[in-house]
């Protein structure tokens, strides 16, 4: 049997009656969860993203708001939004700052990044969702309406296998992967590393390639691959393979690809021959997910529109207050590492001066 191309579109659609099934449950006249941009980049891929939301979140009855601000007045911004009862979503638009260093130690971008509250980060990039997920902790607290929130766009890969059958249908949530080999090609922040966790979180073994290093990510441990382990290796032996390669030149070998394997290109580019790879028996190749991920925006914000934002009385709502407690104390962690690295750095010095 050749193989088949799988629409992302189609998939979406399962997506959109759950967003619609969610807004037509919620009280006349309740105005639709609010999500805000804050665009403080020139990116033109940003300003892209920013204009496809607003049109798909239009589509869905959701609402959107893009605010444009100049660099130095994002933290402001982002903390308005933080207190602002009417904002239930936020997403801030990356790069910013680049690498550049924050007085907390990490870089300024990472330190905008876990500003974001728990109750507002739609994108689960804060620090507390970050570790929720590689710990496999799966919610804040021991209130079911506290369900962290996942990064969209590794999310809408786990939809995508869902919907390809490599998810075994049995209820036992933590080993629905069990057996199953992956490969991402793509270590980032946003797209390959947390995608990697979500897959050996449900008992995959997965290969996390990045330009100079494998890593074999299975439950509970991660370690780097020696050098006889190549992107080739991994490849031939896994059931899927996600390429998020963001060059036009880089082509994955369909030859390395066996039969029935699921390959999900999430880059920009086509990381796929996709003539060549339908040759091939049983393949299912999925080559975008943006149609998906976008989904899982809306998702992750009608999420959390009602574990934190609809009427908190009564209802077994998750309490806000327990979430923005364990955000408190992510936050002074990461602000005592900062000031340990400060000090240290000061004694060093201090230290060199003493000798000279
Ligand atoms: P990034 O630049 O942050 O990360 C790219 C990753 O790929 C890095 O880990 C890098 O080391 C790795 N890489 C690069 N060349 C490689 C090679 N030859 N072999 C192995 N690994 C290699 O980019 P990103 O934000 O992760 O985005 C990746 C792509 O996915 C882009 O094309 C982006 O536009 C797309 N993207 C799509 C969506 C969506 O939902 N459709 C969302 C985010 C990103």
């Amino acid at each position: 049997m050749p193989g088949e191309k799988v629409v992302a579109s189609k998939i979406a659609l399962t997506y959109k009656d759950e967003i619609r099934d969610f807004l037509a449950s919620l009280p006349l006249n309740t105005p639709a969860p609010l999500l805000v941009g804050l665009l403080a980049t020139s990116d033109p891929a940003a300003e892209s993203y920013a204009n496809w939301t607003k049109k798909a979140f239009e589509e869905d009855g959701l609402r959107y708001e893009v605010r444009k601000i100049e660099e130095q007045h994002v933290e402001e911004a982002l903390a308005q939004c933080n207190d602002d009862p009417n904002v239930h979503g936020i997403i801030v638009y990356y790069p910013i700052f680049g690498l550049t260093p924050s007085y907390s130690g990490s870089s300024h971008d990472d330190y905008l990044r876990d500003s974001v509250s728990v109750q507002k980060d739609v994108e689960g990039l804060t620090f507390t969702y970050r570790t929720s997920l590689y710990k496999n902790i799966r919610y804040l607290n021991s209130n079911p309406n506290s369900k962290c929130v996942l990064p969209c766009t590794a999310l809408s890969c786990v939809k995508i296998l869902e919907h390809c059958g490599v998810y075994a249908k049995s209820p036992g949530v933590h080993n629905r992967l069990q057996g199953k080999t992956c490969t991402i090609i793509n270590r980032s922040e946003i797209v390959g590393r947390p995608l990697a966790a979500m897959l050996a979180n449900d008992g995959a073994t997965v290969y996390s390639c990045d330009v100079d290093s494998i890593y074999k990510f299975e439950a509970g441990g991660l370690r780097r691959c020696d050098e006889g382990t190549t992107v080739k290796s991994v490849v031939e032996i896994s059931d899927v393979v996600v390429t998020g390669v963001p060059v036009k030149s880089y082509k994955l070998p369909t030859e390395w690809i066996k039969e029935n394997t699921v390959v999900i290109n999430v880059a920009s580019f086509k990381n796929v021959d996709a003539d060549e790879l339908l040759k091939i028996d049983g393949v299912k190749y999925v080559p975008m997910v943006g149609k998906v991920t976008v989904k899982m925006l809306e998702r992750n914000l009608c999420r959390l529109y009602k574990q934190y934002h609809m009427d908190r009385k009564g209802d077994g709502k998750g309490d806000p207050r327990d979430a923005l407690v364990k955000q408190a104390r992510d936050f002074a962690a990461i602000a005592a590492v900062g000031a340990l690295s400060l000090l240290a750095l000061k004694l060093a010095g201090i230290w060199r001066h003493c000798r000279k």
